[in-house]
């Protein structure tokens, strides 16, 4: 009675480059997730090995659980995208700012709004924490090219963004639930993060008065 056992050569999920034995053939194993000497030789020769999730892995035919790896020239590659949108993102945070305004009383110590060149014709203000860079907001841009009375916000992680909806109490409108309904308010958003329940802040609280102005 033959025994069949499923085998695959490990390769660059990228180009597929086969990962080779010491003798320049491809080297077979039995699962997507490598033994963990494999994994050490991997690594000493410039290859990313991303580890599976041994819960889900099935055998050799499962792309989903196993581990995931990129050679050494298409991790050289991606290190140097990397390196290239760091580069991209310190320029233009770099540029000169036009206007800086203080937002300590409403975002806390240090927190300022800021445009560069051209922002103003967006819209657009950064969002700064003692000069770093925290995220940005601007006037919703309508497929037609008007812009909105309702804000954008997002938040910079790494060398990219992620948005920051607006939460319920600040909404723009109550069907355009990611736009917030002021500047300051997506600025707020950016800078603190707020449960998707909390109030307004005491700032920006709609007055109550009842009493008519003298
Ligand atoms: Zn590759």
């Amino acid at each position: 009675m033959f025994s069949f056992r499923m085998v695959l050569v490990p390769h660059c999920r990228e180009c597929r480059t086969d990962v080779l034995d010491d003798d320049g053939r491809p080297l077979y194993v039995t699962a997507r997730l490598l033994d963990p000497a494999l994994h050490e030789q991997l690594t000493a020769q410039g290859w990313q090995v991303t580890p599976g999730t041994p819960g889900i892995n099935r055998g050799p035919k499962d792309g989903l659980g196993g581990d995931q790896l990129r050679c050494p020239a298409c991790t050289a590659a991606q290190r140097a995208r990397a390196d290239d949108a760091r580069r991209r993102m310190a320029a233009s945070d770099a540029r000169p700012r036009t206007k800086v305004l203080d937002l300590s009383v409403r975002l806390g110590e240090g927190w300022t709004l800021a445009q560069r060149d051209g922002d103003a014709a967006v819209h657009r203000w950064l969002v700064e924490q003692d000069g770093a860079v925290r995220g940005h907001v601007n006037r919703y841009r309508r497929t037609n090219g008007s812009y909105s009375d309702g804000w954008e916000a997002r938040c910079r992680t790494g060398t990219g963004y992620y948005r920051v909806d607006a939460i319920t109490s600040c909404q723009h409108r109550t069907h355009s639930s990611f736009l917030w309904s002021a500047r300051d308010l997506a600025a707020w958003g950016v800078a603190t993060a707020p449960r998707h329940s909390a109030p307004r802040p005491a700032w920006a609280r709609r007055r109550t008065t009842t009493t008519p102005e003298a």
